[in-house]
């Protein structure tokens, strides 16, 4: 059994995450790991649950809120390229 660090449930199923750094967490869902864990986006505050876009090690949730903050490296952002489908 383990507990999970956000909401103090002792799960038999809880898990760790790993993070780059070493540190390890113990979570009994993926909702508290995202709301431990997750990038929150510098534009629009939502948490980053999919991959979103990093810039000079900021972190977005789209293309749209890169560009609105990073106005030189982020304008190359794109979160589509190309012809939509008809
Ligand atoms: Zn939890
Ligand atoms: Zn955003």
């Amino acid at each position: 059994m383990a507990t999970c660090e956000v909401c103090g449930n002792d799960y038999w199923m809880a898990f760790e995450v790993r993070t780059v750094s070493g540190d390890v967490h113990t979570f009994d869902s993926f909702e508290c790991a995202i709301h431990r864990m997750a990038p929150i986006c510098e534009h629009c505050e939502v948490k980053i649950v999919g991959h979103g876009v990093e810039v000079n090690g900021r972190f977005f949730c789209c293309g749209h809120c890169a560009r609105s903050v990073e106005r030189t490296e982020g304008a190359e952002i794109r979160d589509a390229v190309g012809a939509r489908p008809a």
